[in-house]
């Protein structure tokens, strides 16, 4: 059988209660899956779901770039990364970075709450 793949999870600043929401409405599916995500998203969601999500650095610190290397090795089957549009990121050119190696390597990448619903509920969401 197949190794199960990741579930990435990143939310900029402005996005990281939205994330631990929906981690939390999601936990049941989520607890099924491997999950990972960048330093402070990562333990903000254990912390608040009790969830083991595996941490790599901060986003501004390189976690995006750790996360897309992870996609290029087939690590992972699909991201949720909420972006906040209202605030601009110091590592913006590594954001960009992972959403094209997340197109490169056709793995989902929800970047707001309403695809995340849609791609989590989804008969697909097997990554084998
Ligand atoms: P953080 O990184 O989870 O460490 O805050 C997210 C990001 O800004 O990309």
């Amino acid at each position: 059988m197949e190794k199960l793949k990741k579930i990435a999870l990143i939310a900029h600043d402005g996005k990281k209660q939205e994330i631990v929401e929906w981690a939390l409405k999601n936990k049941d599916v989520l607890k099924n899956f491997k999950l990972c995500g960048t330093g402070t998203t990562a333990k903000r969601i254990e912390e608040y779901t009790g969830l083991t999500v595996e941490g790599f650095m901060s986003g501004p610190l390189g976690g995006d770039q750790q996360i897309g290397a992870k996609v290029a090795e087939g690590e992972i089957g699909f991201i949720i990364f909420l972006c906040d549009p209202l605030t601009a990121q110091p590592h913006d050119p590594d954001v960009k970075a992972l959403l094209r190696i997340a197109v490169l390597y056709n793995v989902p990448i929800a970047t707001n709450i309403a695809t995340a619903d849609y791609v989590i509920t989804s008969n697909l969401l097997k990554f084998n």
